[in-house]
């Protein structure tokens, strides 16, 4: 499959949406094992990336997807701002000049994002976050098995957090507390993942 600009945009105006529709949700979560604003940061991170999207109209995948990380970058407070942009600014970088992306063209990108995203945060897989979700998918999708496959193994990353004690962020200080939750933003790492499949 080819990945057009229009694509990358349907994907983030789906993760913009799902976002507010699970607001409550993730920040549900984050209120368990940390300090309750995952949702909120999203929603409003995400709200500001569709109305920078639709103003400036950017002409390359590079150029949407710088967009989207920097202004998670500066309109995020928490933790997950930072990160997302990070994935998005590394994804950009791959893309190049290209003017769409195929399988193999995606792939490199989101893998150069979580690479971006494990330099800042020094998460590994078991860390819970959202590596967590974010990994298996990644990897899965270097092997061309579609985008369906990808948020599933996203969906069972997410699941695989609930029995985890926490490594990194804020809910590593719950120590064993923060077991039987699953971890806000490999909730959300999964969501993003879920509009890839279906933007
Ligand atoms: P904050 O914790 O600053 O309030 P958010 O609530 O928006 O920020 O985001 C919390 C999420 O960020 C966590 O659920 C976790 O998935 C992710 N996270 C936190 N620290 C790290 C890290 N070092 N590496 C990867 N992900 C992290
Ligand atoms: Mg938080
Ligand atoms: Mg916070």
């Amino acid at each position: 499959m080819k990945y057009s600009l229009n694509f990358l945009n349907q994907w983030i105006v789906c993760a913009e949406q799902q976002f507010k529709a699970h607001l409550a949700e993730l920040n549900a979560l984050d209120a368990a094992i940390g300090d309750g604003d995952h949702g909120s940061n999203l929603a409003r991170g995400f709200t500001k990336v569709v109305e920078k999207l639709q103003a400036d109209k950017p002409a390359t995948p590079a150029a949407l997807l710088k967009l989207v990380g920097m202004t998670l970058i500066s309109s995020v407070g928490g933790a997950s701002g930072p990160l997302y942009g990070t994935f998005f600014l590394e994804a950009a970088k791959v893309a190049g000049d290209q003017l769409q992306l195929d399988d193999a063209g995606l792939a490199l990108c989101l893998q150069a994002g979580l690479a971006g995203i494990q330099r800042l945060g020094k998460a590994e897989p078991g860390d819970k976050t959202m590596v967590d979700a974010l990994s298996p998918a990644v990897s899965v999708l270097n092997k061309q098995v579609g985008l369906e496959m990808a948020a599933q193994k996203a969906r069972e990353g997410r699941d695989a957090t609930i029995p985890m004690i926490a490594h990194k962020g804020r809910a590593s200080y719950l120590g064993e507390r923060a077991i039987g939750h699953a971890d806000p933003g490999a909730t959300s790492a999964s969501l993003l993942f879920d509009c890839l499949a279906k933007p």
